[in-house]
């Protein structure tokens, strides 16, 4: 089954329960019955770029689909009563055991992310940030493998989504480069 948007999902109305025409099964889904109207806006994500002193920053290896075995900077979905700051320190905790100092917006990135047959539109908010501590663990259930790399060395290719490609890029070119960062051209 090709993976369809949520609300492409959806065949019945929320409330009343008539049937929604195909047409309708689009942000708002408005039922012409009673009158139900139910927007359904993207997914917000956060990742971060967390530097250790050396220059090098924290990337995992993913354990799990979508994006299995390729390489993400730590992150996840924003839960309801979060700030970004929040849950990016929050995913770090889980995920690698690392705190987190200094987080900087980077920029963000449209993504999709396809799971059980619904391809969710979400944007992803990417951040830098300071590594307090280096004696990240992670937890075998998100992250099969973790390793500190200089970020100019990656190849875009080998991360888990475009969106995270494209940050990278961005985090290469020097225009938000991290906490101690120099310049791009100067080095
Ligand atoms: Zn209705």
């Amino acid at each position: 089954m090709n993976a369809l948007r949520p609300l492409e999902h959806f065949r019945y109305c929320p409330r009343c329960a008539a049937a929604l025409a195909a047409g309708v099964r689009h942000n708002p889904i408005e039922c012409a019955a009673c009158g139900f109207v139910y927007y359904l806006n993207p997914t917000v994500a956060v990742a971060a770029f967390a530097f250790r002193d050396d220059g090098r920053v924290l990337v995992i290896r993913r354990a799990k689909e979508p994006g299995l075995g390729k390489l993400a900077p730590p992150g996840g979905f924003i839960d309801s009563g979060e700030t970004a700051e929040m849950a990016i320190r929050r995913e770090f905790r889980e995920e690698v055991r690392l705190t987190l100092e200094d987080v900087v917006f980077l920029c963000s990135q449209l993504n999709d992310y396809p799971y059980r047959g619904v391809n969710y539109p979400v944007l992803d908010l990417f951040f830098t940030a300071k590594a307090v501590g280096t004696d990240a663990e992670p937890d075998p259930d998100e992250v099969a493998g973790m390793e500190w790399v200089e970020p100019r060395a990656m190849n875009p290719s080998e991360m888990a989504f475009p969106s995270m490609a494209a940050a990278l890029r961005v985090l290469q070119s020097g225009r938000n480069a991290g906490p101690d960062a120099t310049p791009a051209g100067s080095g």
